[in-house]
């Protein structure tokens, strides 16, 4: 009996790793990474970041994107990797701002791509140098 009760919930511990994101998730996420942009310091690495003259890019993001794995793992892992900033204004692309930067995030994000060189979300988003 007990080695059938562990054969059944052994599943349910692995599959649990990669388990997605709640909404309620992706929320208090989304807001404490919003809240490091204004402190600083890197809500998941807890580390002060670099403030750095970023260009503004334009970008659609579809509905798609928020249920990506690539937009999890950027919520989870790398908040702060981007050297530039996102716009939903096509006037802003060019302009530069200032934002801050995580260099954490950063190599958290290009060890991802890494283990996601297909994902199409990372090509596109992710750094655009190496
Ligand atoms: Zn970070």
């Amino acid at each position: 009996m007990r080695h059938l009760t562990l054969a059944l919930l052994l599943p349910l511990i692995f599959s649990s790793c990669a388990t997605r994101l709640t909404e309620a998730e992706k929320e208090k996420l989304a807001t404490a990474a919003n809240e490091s942009r204004k402190t600083g310091v890197c809500n998941i690495h807890h580390v002060r970041m670099n403030r750095e003259l970023v260009p503004v890019e334009y970008v659609h993001l579809s509905l798609e994107y928020y249920s990506s794995a690539y937009s999890e793992a950027r919520l989870r892992e790398f908040p702060n990797s981007r050297e530039y900033a996102l716009s939903l204004q096509q006037s802003d692309e060019g302009k530069k701002v200032h934002i801050f930067v995580c260099p954490y995030c950063k190599r958290a994000e290009r060890e991802w791509i890494q283990r996601h060189p297909n994902d199409e979300w990372g090509k596109t988003l992710g750094p655009k140098s190496q």
